[in-house]
Parts: structure tokens; sequence; C-alpha cells
């Protein structure tokens, strides 16, 4: 088993928006990697500049990343040499590791934009490494540049940031300040490809809670009334816990729930809406045990959101003749 340590610099329509190919939104321009054996030390590296395809100048943000470097476009080869060389590089045995959750997906786009058969399993686990520094160091949710989390750890910065190599070897010296367990057991889904039926619904456990997938559906209406979707097994015993406040929408596409398990507790129920690039739609669920206090929160939430409704509601009766 090895761990690539992923890093990707990408390309946006110079243009903005409007000239943008629709396909092909972030173009990738350079691709680094570390690969680091089961104890995280390194064995060896990948670096490939790819010459352009899509957008021929760079976008102003892209410019000011790679600003300090001269990159050579004109003598780089084209995204299909370099992926398939990436791929084989990599090896079988992958786990993949990277600072935040872009990366991957905008591989796997960048690689149906050429046709290149996927080489990654359905579905695909990943560890992002922003997300692992950020439980073990910090607060669970914020989240670090990966400099400003170089800096936190005193690790020397000797090379340039913001080169695809040399952010992947920072990430790297960053894992080697965690444990192999500690990475284990945060692992993340990436959500480029997720399920298409009920089959291949994604079920995860990790020490505080549960996450599922869902397959797609319609709309919201129809997947908060699927009965997997909605349900609450305690994410401890998987037993049914009982529910003590019903699924309520917290703004946009999200939606919560209190439940209560008579061994674990109380338990925060999350769903995540997330529109899918075919007009369809599928859950993203997390179930974990809470303190009383935090139940108490959920509880004064809805009923604030409830009065707000109920003011809105006034408001606009009023307004009428
Ligand atoms: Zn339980």
């Amino acid at each position: 088993m090895n761990y690539i340590v992923l890093d990707l610099e990408w390309n946006q329509c110079p243009a903005g928006k409007a000239g943008e190919n629709a396909s092909l939104r972030f173009e990738i321009i350079e691709i680094g990697a570390v690969r680091l054996d089961e104890t995280l030390s390194p064995t060896d590296s990948f670096r490939e500049v790819v010459k352009p395809q899509v957008y021929h100048s760079l976008h102003h943000r892209t410019k000011e990343v790679i600003a300090l470097r001269a990159i050579d476009f004109e003598n780089a080869r084209n995204f299909p040499d370099v992926a398939k060389d990436f791929i084989s590089w990599c090896g079988k045995d992958a786990l993949f590791c990277t600072w935040g959750p872009a990366d991957l997906t905008e591989l796997q786009k960048n690689l149906a934009y050429y046709n290149i058969p996927s080489p990654f399993p359905f579905p695909l686990l990943y560890y992002d490494i922003q997300k692992i520094f950020s439980i073990v160091y910090e607060d669970r949710k914020s989240r670090r540049s990966l400099e400003s989390a170089v800096d936190f750890l005193g690790i020397p910065k000797s090379i340039p940031f913001h080169s695809a190599l040399s952010d992947a070897h920072y990430t790297s010296l960053i894992m080697q300040r965690l444990t192999p367990g500690q990475i284990a057991a945060n692992s993340s889904v990436d959500y480029y490809r997720t399920p298409e039926n009920r089959r291949q619904e994604i079920h995860l456990s990790y020490e505080t809670y549960t996450k599922f997938v869902s397959r797609p559906f319609k709309d919201k209406t129809h997947a908060m009334k699927d009965r997997i979707v909605i349900s609450t097994p305690c994410c401890q015993c998987r037993k049914a816990a009982q529910k003590r406040i019903r699924w309520f929408p917290v703004g946009g596409n999200n939606y919560f729930c209190l439940a209560h398990c008579e061994e674990h507790g109380y338990l925060k129920g999350k769903i995540r809406l997330r529109h899918r690039g075919d007009d369809l739609c599928y859950a993203i669920k997390t179930i974990k045990t809470i303190s009383p206090e935090e139940a108490y929160e959920i509880r004064e939430k809805k009923e604030v959101l409830k009065l707000k409704r109920r003011l809105r509601r006034k408001f606009n009766d009023s307004k009428t003749p």
C-alpha cells in the first residue's frame, strides 16, 4: 500500500464565465505528487507540466499563483499522455491524499473530458489532509491554507509554495505530523461519482458519526420522502433511534433533526442535498452523538425558525389589502 499525495494546478477561462467551455471549467496544467510508504516515508515523486488545449492563455488568478515560476508550456505534453503516465506511476493499491476536497474531482473531470477511463474505484474514498489537520489539531470545522498549517506546525519553508510538487511535498510533511491511524480513521468521499441506485448507496461509519450518500432523486421533495434518507439509525449501535424533532429545513438545501437512542443519548442528523450534473439531486446524511446542551440548541434553532416564518407570514398578510 502507498499513499499518493496529489496536488494539481489548473487554469480557467481567462475571459470569465461567458467564454467558458461548459464541459471543462478547470483545465489541469500541472500534476505534482509524492509517494509515501505505509510508515509515511517518501519513496518517489512525480511532476509534469501539461500543455493547455482548452484555454490558451492564463486566467489572472492562475497567473497570480504561478507567476513566480517560469513554466515551459511549449515543450509540455498533452493531458492524455501525462495522465496515463501519472496513473501508472500511482500503481494499483494507492490511497490518495490531497489538501482540500477539490483535486480528485477535477482530475476525474479532466479524465472524462478526454475519454480516459477512470482508474478509481467506486466509491472513491480519499484522505483530505486539510480536514484531518483540523480534526487532529484544531476544531474539526476550520480549514487552514496549506502555508498556514505549515506555519502552525513550525515546518521549515525551504521551497516556494504553489507549484504542484511543492504543495504535495508540504502536504506530505504535514501527514508526517499525523499517525497512519489518525489518517485511516478520517477518510472522505469524493462526490464526482455518486450512487446511481439503492444498491450503490454509501454507508460509512466513523468514530463519532456515520455518513450516508444516497442514490439520485428528481428533487428535494422526493429525496426527503425516501425512508432510507430520512431514517435515523444510531451512529453507535445502528438501532433505529426515536425522533424527537423531525427533519426541518435550515436554509437552502440543509435539514436537521434530533433523535434519541436509549443507550447512546441524543443524536443530531444533518442532510445536505446536492445537485448532480444531470438535474437530479442526492442526499448526504450524517448522524452524530451530541450532548443534551447541543440537543437543546437544535430545539432552539427550530423554534427561532418557526417564529421567523410566522412573523414573515404576518408581515405578508398585512401587506395584502
Ligand atoms: Zn445507540
